[in-house]
């Protein structure tokens, strides 16, 4: 770990511990502050430096340093009079899908531009009230509507990852499409600035795969609880009844760590549980001796690719070696999944997304007289993807199609919560699957002609918001191109524990994959 920062103008030390602070975990950053090797403005003073620098990627939409600072302080006056919190000091990133009370949240969507809510969404509250610092706000796909970031109005995020051989560069001229590689999204920003050191942890949002896919893409671990265990007040709301906050992180204990900060009973949203927060941590390193571990024949789809078949394999073989009992499970219902999704998902954002008039927030055209001003706000305010997904929940919520498609969905939906019931009743204490059906891709690759294409990256993660489920996914292994691939764990609701203790066998066993070449940097 690194040493004290030093006063002074040696450049190169500088820099050597920017890089040091910011390669810390979670975990160690919360040690080293502690044992005070280093202080909460040391620390986040990286954090802005490391920020700054890495622009190129357009992981933050906002940053906010000062902010930060002051938090920072705050920190540390806490500190010297030994009244620490769980997470003091702590520099985090924020996905732009939580209100931030005073600071811009725009949620990826140019109708929320200016938008300064002011309240603190409860998640954001938890954290700073357990003595996080805000770095800024991060990227995300429009109203966290994608798998790739490319659909945010404020450009696409670029992963820091790239494709072994790649010699795409900052500095290097020509099209970001095709050769910079998308982080996955929604949460694209908290992937991205996970992986490339630009917080020690992010906040991100899983409607139908948002938090695991791109933590996946991006070799990060990142975990979307059990529906109810995150209080979704004063997050922006997707689709009501599958929206959950959660962390991507760098290892799984830092998950572990973060969850237990962000999850807190909440009389504002009635939908979150009156149950105490575990302690997560004491989770990790419990081991999987003599858990039953199931594996869904169902999910080894037509077409699947001999990597991602091998990776799971693997994955089995590294819980089996722990200790835990491998069965096969089944969910019959698992190829439904993914087409009822894209009807209830769309069916209650249209019914979410009504409030934003021009009215009551952010973007407002002027017209004629009130209707014209809703219809210009609205076609000058939402994108192609949110338009698409209003028209899509229009239509499967109009008369005469609700009983054709929202109601086949929601049956649907009840008969694939029932398949998870019947296997976890069967005595299986977690599933393992693939996190996504490949790695990432390229900016511009997928789904610009055909949607369908990108929805098909949501395959293994929507039935698990479709039950309510927890799902954690844990880096596995890398591509042949280079590429991190995840492995994705489904729990019993509400045993997230499980989860994080399955997860840490998979990251021990995979051992640490490579971290992206920096070379973004400004
Ligand atoms: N990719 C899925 C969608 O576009 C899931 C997004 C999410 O989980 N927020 O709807």
């Amino acid at each position: 770990m690194g040493g004290r920062v030093k006063p002074g103008h040696d450049a190169e030390a500088e820099i050597r511990t920017v890089t040091e602070l910011t390669h810390l975990t979670l975990a160690e950053a919360r040690d080293g502050l502690k044992a005070k090797t280093f202080s909460a403005t040391e620390l986040t003073k990286a954090h802005i430096q490391a920020v700054e620098q890495a622009r190129a990627l357009n992981a933050y939409v906002r940053e906010t340093p000062d902010q930060a600072l002051a938090m920072a302080k705050a920190s540390e006056e806490r500190i010297a009079k030994g009244e620490a919190r769980p997470l003091e000091g702590i520099p985090l990133g924020i996905k732009d899908l939580f209100c931030t009370e005073g600071v811009e949240t725009t949620a990826g969507s140019n109708i929320l531009k200016g938008f300064k809510p002011p309240y603190e969404s409860t998640v954001t509250r938890n954290l700073w009230n357990d003595g996080a610092v805000m770095l800024g706000k991060l990227n995300m796909d429009e109203f966290a509507m994608g798998s790739s970031n490319e659909t945010s109005a404020f450009k696409p995020v670029v992963s820091p990852w790239r494709r072994e051989g790649s010699n795409v560069g900052a500095g290097t001229s020509g099209s970001i499409e095709g050769t910079h590689l998308v982080p996955g999204g929604s949460s694209g920003g908290s992937a991205a600035a996970v992986a490339a050191h630009l917080c020690l942890a992010a906040t991100a949002t899983d409607t139908g795969g948002s938090i695991r896919q791109p933590a996946a893409f991006t070799g990060t671990v990142g975990i979307k609880p059990t529906y109810g265990r995150v209080s979704r007040w004063g997050t922006v709301a997707f689709a009501s009844s599958l929206d959950q906050a959660g962390p991507i992180a760098r290892n799984v204990r830092d998950a572990a760590i973060m969850l237990r900060s962000m999850a807190s009973p909440d009389a504002k949203d009635t939908t979150c549980v009156d149950m105490p927060v575990p302690d997560y941590e004491a989770a990790v390193g419990r081991g999987v001796k003599g858990l039953k571990i199931g594996i869904p024949k169902e999910y080894r789809v037509d077409g699947m690719s001999p990597e991602i078949e091998t990776l799971w394999e693997q994955g089995t073989a590294w819980l089996r070696a722990a200790g835990a009992e491998i069965v096969e499970v089944s969910l019959p219902h698992t190829k439904y999944a993914l087409p009822a999704y894209y009807i209830v998902a769309p069916a209650e954002a249209s019914s979410n997304l009504a409030r934003y008039d021009g009215v009551r927030y952010g973007l407002r055209e002027n017209g004629k007289d009130i209707v014209e001003l809703y219809e210009k706000t609205r076609a000058a305010g939402f994108g192609r993807e949110v338009k698409r997904r209003i028209m899509i929940g229009t239509y499967v919520l109009s008369a005469g199609y609700y009983d054709a498609y929202y109601v086949r969905a929601q049956q649907i939906r009840t008969l694939i919560k029932r398949d998870f019931e019947e296997v976890y009743a069967s005595g299986v204490d977690a599933i393992l699957t693939p996190a996504t059906p490949s790695a990432a891709f390229g900016i511009g690759e997928k789904g610009s002609g055909d949607p369908v294409e990108m929805y098909l990256n949501d395959i293994f993660t929507v039935t698990v918001n479709m039950a309510g489920l927890p799902g954690l996914a844990v880096p596995a292994g890398l591509d042949a191109q280079g590429l991190p691939l995840g492995l994705q764990l489904i729990g019993r609701a509400f045993d997230e524990e499980t989860l994080f203790a399955a997860g840490q066998v998979i990251e021990d066993a995979a051992g640490r994959i490579a971290l992206p070449q920096a070379w973004w940097k400004a």
